[in-house]
């Protein structure tokens, strides 16, 4: 089978340490298994995008010296196929019409199937939600070894479509990962409790499961994960080599100290040629002011 990796940021502000870090793991073991790595913009949120994002993503991607493979694959270029396959869910009753708001199931993690039974009224505001069975989803992630979730009990009837018309990230990913052939996922270990989510809509789709591999994700001194939404820094692009050098040791490859002083492009090649994802092994969360 040939390797296609992806990294596929949401356009909803500048690239930080974090998302850098998670982009680089991926980029480097698509490399390293002399593999193809795609771009995808994850625009279809429209409410989140900032305007400006993707071209800063963009940019700091060019600076960092990861390259992708095929012209940047945007979301919101796609709609059909994913109205397709919604349409395809309620022709098959896969998928009901759920008209809970989020303040009435505020104190309900698991959605408790309140809407499975009755006739929504179609023209008032609903999203779809996906009819989960009670099935075990097993799989090997090649960080965090074997998980297994029980889908109904631990996650429940999931939102695919949401009532403003935004198809779900559940589903979209679902979809693009298939679409754009993807074999391998690389993604931040945040993102590890949706694969189970994503197994099961592939599984009644009937599209094949890539292999998935999440990393721990970059936490700062108070144990917060670095995201936009804790106001992370951007990502400075004056002296990307100074931050290569950084991200290389807080995947734990061991850099040696003479590739401080070399340019980008090297560090990356040092970095494909000397990449072992194995000491990140079960680890959920680095701090990134250990070095
Ligand atoms: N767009 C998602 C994010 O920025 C990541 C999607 C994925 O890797 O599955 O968090």
């Amino acid at each position: 089978m040939s390797y296609i990796g992806r990294f596929a940021p949401s356009p909803t502000g500048p690239l930080h340490l974090g998302s850098l870090y998670a982009a680089l793991a991926s980029f480097l073991h698509a490399k390293a298994q002399q593999g193809k790595w795609l771009l995808r913009i994850d625009d279809l949120d429209t409410f989140r995008n900032v305007a400006g994002a993707t071209q800063s993503i963009i940019d700091s991607l060019q600076v960092y010296g990861l390259y992708w493979d095929a012209p940047i694959f945007y979301q919101n270029q796609h709609l059909t196929s994913y109205h397709t396959v919604i349409k395809q869910f309620l022709e098959q009753n896969l998928a009901y019409p759920c008209s809970c708001s989020r303040k009435s199931l505020a104190k309900q993690p698991i959605y408790p199937g309140y809407c499975l039974k009755k006739q929504i009224d179609a023209d008032a505001a609903h999203s779809l939600r996906i009819k989960t069975s009670d099935i075990k989803i097993c799989f090997e992630d090649e960080i965090q070894g074997q998980h297994q979730h029980s889908l109904s009990a631990q996650h429940g009837d999931f939102i695919v479509k949401r009532k403003d018309n935004i198809i779900a990230y559940q589903l979209a990913v679902v979809v693009d990962d298939f679409r754009q052939n993807i074999s391998h996922v690389v993604r931040g270990f945040d993102l590890l409790d949706s694969t189970p989510k994503q197994l099961f809509l592939q599984k009644i789709l009937g599209y094949p499961s890539p292999a998935y591999c999440h990393i721990p994700v970059l936490i700062d001194q108070q144990g917060i994960k670095l995201s936009k939404q804790t106001f992370a820094q951007a990502i400075s692009l004056d002296n990307p080599e100074q931050t290569l050098y950084l991200l290389l040791t807080l995947l734990k490859q061991n850099p040696p100290a003479n590739l401080k002083t070399t340019s980008v492009e090297n560090m990356i090649q040092w970095g494909i040629k000397n990449w072992h994802p194995s000491p990140l092994k079960k680890l959920r969360a680095i701090n990134q002011g250990i070095y």
